[in-house]
């Protein structure tokens, strides 16, 4: 019998699952036991699964999720733009499974956000912070969840709340800057796969700290990689930076 990972794909037919049945395809250490789309039941295409890895639409994380810990089936979400209250059925799932959410799977991205953590603590509130990100013009959400996490961990490091401090872009006459606030700026064109830059603007100089995706390959990877490392694990909900020995 084989010992490969055996995978069940959802959002099969879209750009990254495509990417990573091709990848499984070509390794020998996985093994695509299913495929599920718009359209499929998943119950229909479970039972022979060691894993679901997911990217596919935000609205189907939470039922998936329930699905996953009704069956003990760990779970890896790629999919971005779950609202607080799509999110609260992962976080109920993850108390039987274990489930990694990773908003990006490269290790590049996940580089970042530990030099953004450091960065932000080095460079302090003397330095305005700023994030932009462009992505290529078929991507349905904005800001992407990559550039969310990265305010996230800026504000983390502020120790002030989200809501608070994050603006989605400027425009009329926002007023003069404040100290604290935090702009993420959605660029969106053409077959950008993925760029994220953060911006530490201080008086007489500017750190940028940039991450370039060129291929949907480091994504896919990073999934498959995630998949692999959540079998056996403790039920929780876990990061890329988990799976990476990042924490
Ligand atoms: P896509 O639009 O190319 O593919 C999505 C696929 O999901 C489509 O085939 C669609 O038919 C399918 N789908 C939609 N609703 C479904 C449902 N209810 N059940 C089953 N399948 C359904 O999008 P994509 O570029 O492949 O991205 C998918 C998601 O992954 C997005 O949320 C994107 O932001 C995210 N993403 C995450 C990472 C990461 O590293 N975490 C990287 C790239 C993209």
């Amino acid at each position: 019998m084989s010992d490969a990972t055996k995978i069940l794909m959802v959002g099969a037919r879209g750009r990254m699952g495509q990417t990573i049945l091709r990848l499984a395809a070509a390794n020998p250490h996985f093994e695509i036991t299913g495929t599920v789309d718009q359209g499929d039941n998943v119950l229909d295409r479970l039972d022979y699964c060691d894993v679901i890895i997911d990217f596919s639409h935000r609205s189907i994380s939470g039922p998936l999720a329930q699905i996953a810990a009704q069956h003990n089936k760990p779970l890896v979400i790629g999919t971005t733009g779950q609202s607080t209250d799509e999110k609260q059925g992962i976080v109920e799932a993850s108390a039987s499974i274990p489930i990694v959410m990773a908003p990006n799977f490269s290790v590049g991205v996940n580089i970042l956000f530990y030099l953004t953590r450091k960065a932000a603590e080095i460079l302090g509130d003397e330095f305005d912070q700023e994030i932009v990100e462009m992505h290529h013009h078929l991507k349905i959400d904005a800001p992407s969840g990559t550039a969310k996490r990265l305010a996230e961990i800026l504000v983390e490091v502020k120790g002030k709340a989200y809501d608070e401090i994050v603006l989605h872009g400027r425009s009329g006459e926002p007023g003069k800057r404040t100290c604290d606030e935090i702009a993420i700026h959605a660029l969106c064109g053409g077959d950008v796969v993925g760029d994220h830059t953060v911006i530490f603007a201080g008086i007489g100089e500017r750190v940028e700290l940039s991450h370039k995706a060129s291929s949907r390959e480091t994504f896919a990877s990073g999934a498959l990689r995630a998949a692999k490392w959540s079998i056996g694990r403790a039920p929780g909900l876990f990061s890329m930076q988990d799976v990476l020995g990042l924490k």
